[in-house]
This record gives C-alpha cells, sequence and structure tokens, in this order.
C-alpha cells in the first residue's frame, strides 16, 4: 500500500478562505476580528512565529496588533500590556508568545488573559471546559490535527487512537478531544509515553496513530498496521550539509517506510503544522462572533 499524503497546506488554505468570509461577514455586522500578539525577547524561531501569524491575520482581513518588547521586560510591565488588551474591545484574542524569558512565570502569565480572549485555549478555565465538554477555544495543534483527520475523511467514532506524547499543548488535549461525546471525538484513545512498556505493542492496533513526542524515527513501519493514518506532529530539526541553513526539519515517523504501509499520511513539512496557525485565527474569529452576540 502507498498512501495518500494529507495535504495539510491544502485544508488549511480552505479553512481560511471560510475564515476571510466571516471576517467579512463580522465586518458587515460593524467588527473586525482583533488579535494582540505578544512576544518576549528575540529567539529567532519565536520570532518567525510570531511574524507568520500577523501575516495570516492580515490574510483573512483581521486586525493584528503587533507588541515586540524586550527581552528584560518586567513580569509586572507584561501583566499591564495584557490587562490592557483584556479590556480593549478592538482585541478578541491575545496571544503570548511561549516560551518566555526565564525571569517571567508562565503560568501567571497564562491566567492573566481573559479565558473569553484565551484563543491559545491554554487558560484552565478552557482546558476545564473541554474536559467536561463544554464550549471552550480548543487549543490550536490538538484541533488542528483533528480538522484535519476531519477534512479527509476519516471516521473518529469509534476508531482505535494510540498517541504518542502526554503533553499540556498536544497529546492531553487531544486525547480529551479525542473521547468527547460528539462529532469530533467518539474515539477510543490510548495515550503513550516515555514510561509506556511497549509502545509497538500499542501503535499496531491503532486504526489511527498521532505521533507528538519531537523525537526523529519514534514511529517505524513495524509499529504501524497496513492501511492505519499516520499524522506526525513532530517537528525536529535535523543536520543536513546539502541545505543552506546546514539542517532541514522531519517529523517523528519514518516518513518512507511509513508511507509504504499506512493508508494516510501527513508530511513534516506541511502536515500539521499551517493548521496550528489556522486554528488560531479560527479561535479569533470564533471570539468576535461571541462578542457580537454578548452585545446583541
Ligand atoms: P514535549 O512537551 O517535549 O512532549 C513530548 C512528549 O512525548 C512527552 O509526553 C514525552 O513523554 C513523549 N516522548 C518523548 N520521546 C518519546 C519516546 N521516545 N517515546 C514515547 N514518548 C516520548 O513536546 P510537545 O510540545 O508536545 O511537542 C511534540 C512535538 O510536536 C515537537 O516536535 C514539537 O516541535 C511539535 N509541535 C508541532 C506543532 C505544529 O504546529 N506542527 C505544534 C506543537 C508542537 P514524557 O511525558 O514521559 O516525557
Amino acid at each position: 500500500m502507498t498512501a495518500q499524503i494529507i495535504d495539510g497546506k491544502q485544508v488549511a488554505a480552505q479553512m481560511r478562505a471560510e475564515l476571510k468570509d466571516s471576517v467579512a461577514r463580522l465586518k458587515g455586522q460593524g467588527i473586525t476580528p482583533g488579535l494582540a500578539v505578544i512576544l518576549v525577547g528575540d529567539d529567532p524561531a519565536s520570532r518567525s512565529y510570531v511574524t507568520a501569524k500577523e501575516k495570516a491575520c492580515e490574510e483573512i482581513g483581521m486586525h493584528s496588533d503587533d507588541n515586540r518588547l524586550p527581552s528584560e521586560t518586567t513580569q509586572a510591565k507584561l501583566l499591564g500590556l495584557i490587562d490592557q488588551f483584556n479590556n480593549d474591545p478592538k482585541i478578541h484574542g491575545i496571544l503570548v508568545q511561549l516560551p518566555l524569558p526565564a525571569h517571567i512565570d508562565e503560568d501567571a502569565v497564562l491566567l492573566a488573559i481573559d479565558p473569553n480572549k484565551d484563543v491559545d485555549g491554554f487558560h484552565p478555565v478552557n482546558v476545564g471546559r473541554m474536559v467536561v465538554g463544554q464550549e471552550a477555544f480548543l487549543p490550536c495543534t490538538p484541533h488542528g490535527v483533528i480538522q484535519l483527520l476531519l477534512r479527509s475523511g476519516v471516521k473518529l467514532s469509534g476508531a482505535e487512537v494510540v498517541i504518542v506524547g502526554r503533553s499540556n499543548i498536544v497529546g492531553k488535549p487531544l486525547a480529551n478531544m479525542l473521547i468527547q461525546k460528539s462529532a469530533t471525538g467518539n474515539a477510543t484513545v490510548t495515550v503513550c509515553h516515555t514510561r509506556t512498556k511497549n509502545i509497538a505493542e500499542h501503535t499496531r492496533r491503532a486504526d489511527i496513530v498521532i505521533a507528538a513526542a519531537g523525537r526523529p524515527n519514534t514511529i517505524t513501519a513495524e509499529m504501524v498496521k497496513d492501511g492505519a493514518v499516520v499524522i506526525d506532529v513532530g517537528v525536529n530539526r535535523v543536520e543536513d550539509a546539502t541545505k543552506k541553513k546546514g539542517y532541514r526539519l522531519v517529523g517523528d515517523v519514518d516518513f518512507e517506510a511509513v508511507s509504504r504501509k499506512a493508508s494516510l499520511i501527513t508530511p513534516v513539512p506541511g502536515g500539521v503544522g499551517p493548521m496550528t496557525i489556522t486554528m488560531l485565527l479560527y479561535n479569533t474569529v470564533l471570539s468576535a462572533e461571541k462578542s457580537l452576540s454578548r452585545c446583541n
């Protein structure tokens, strides 16, 4: 079997076109969805993520408020800025790019964001709402994975899903979303991690394998059953002297070998990555729609 590629760029483009229409509708009702983006410090990777997020906002007609602060910014100053955006009616989403410099308490910052503007879905109020199945801002990467699966025609209800990785931003929320009694859930989920005794024993019975470990080759061909759907969340740099930058990006899955057994597979790059920013735009538009209904 040769797997069909799930093209994340194409699915993301389709969703962004839908969001552009929603933004135009909201503008017609007098609201421009606005995202405040806050970056503290000058980490090159964070800078490029933030630039990509602002560009994506512009492309669909949203307003983005760009705040690049020096690395020595105090926690008090950052909390003050968040408070200002919490109270700004033009801002519907607040994104603080992580990681923050070591002198700033990340938990205190995430807690300071109004849960109604927490478009990253990391505030404990949104996490709690998600777990109990209430309406919430869903964290972007796991929500992007679910959208990729659904929009590729993959049936989640009753599916055996094995996730490798249990972080708070990918593995745990994804497992929670997939077990919800809803159209975007109803799967039977196993979560593996570094203490799991025999990961292959779990992945081999999975209809859907989701790799989110952050280690190249975590999923090899012998760990996957014929016809499985394989989603690769991992993004890893590996040295490559043939590349100008001296490295290339790979996922957690041995793509070449696994794509000979799987029925559907995501590439890296071009799979889950483009969906993450798309779901951030989705949450900001949703927040603007909610603010409109609160006004009416
Ligand atoms: P993380 O916080 O480092 O968590 C990694 C998880 O994988 C941990 O739960 C760890 O287990 C588990 N793990 C690591 N090596 C393993 C192994 N050999 N076998 C089994 N489990 C293993 O990472 P993360 O933030 O969740 O990110 C995971 C990957 O996704 C990274 O490559 C990251 O760059 C990528 N990512 C991509 C996007 C995107 O938009 N494409 C977004 C977010 C993250 P323990 O808990 O036992 O340590």
